[in-house]
């Protein structure tokens, strides 16, 4: 079997655990997240075997890619290079409501899939493992200043002399907090 693009469950049937090693390119648009500036090619890197329940598959392997993202802070492109692991389960979808009264889902086992399909794009798998890679706020550093909400200026540079003291909202939230604790105390 040259050309591998998919988890074939019948193979694993008929052939025991599958190992699967792919390369794919994917464009911005596709992984479709804003905070996805450029991709270079997902490496991914699986084996499949058959799972401890009737018509259970088990795909555990990596998938390792390097991309820009844009900092949600400050909006500038910065270099990630991601790793991660995967430990995935897929069991058919029909028996999800007989079988679910009696199987408790315990916490590694979150990652399950329903299939009704007996095969997976490996392609699929790669994009939804890097997006899961992405983070829900990707940040330059730690400590990323952002814009300044006045003029727009990237306050990681030179700065600007725009007066931002005017109204921070962490310091109108803890007025708002001493204001509570002031009238509790007078009570
Ligand atoms: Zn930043
Ligand atoms: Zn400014």
């Amino acid at each position: 079997m040259p050309d591998k693009e998919r988890i074939v469950f019948d193979d694993i049937d008929k052939y025991g655990p599958q190992r699967y090693e792919r390369t794919y390119q994917f464009t911005t648009g596709e992984l479709a997240r804003i905070e996805l500036a450029a991709i270079g090619p997902v490496s991914l890197d699986a084996n499949a075997s058959k799972g401890h329940l009737p018509a259970e598959y088990l795909a555990d392997g990596s998938t390792l890619f390097a991309a820009d993202f844009l900092c949600s802070r400050c909006v500038e492109p910065f270099p990630f290079a991601s790793s991660s692991e995967f430990h995935l389960r897929f069991r058919p979808r029909h028996e999800v409501s007989a079988e679910n009264v009696e199987i408790e889902i315990t916490p590694d086992e979150l990652d399950i899939e329903f299939y009704t399909e007996r095969s997976v794009s490996l392609r699929d798998l790669a994009a939804e493992q890097v997006q899961l890679a992405i983070p829900m706020k990707p940040l330059c550093t730690e400590s990323c200043l952002g814009l300044c909400p006045q003029c727009g200026t990237n306050r990681n540079g030179e700065g600007c002399s725009c007066q931002t003291a005017v109204s921070d909202e962490r310091w109108g939230t803890l007025a708002g907090i001493r204001a509570e604790l002031a009238k509790k105390n007078e009570q």
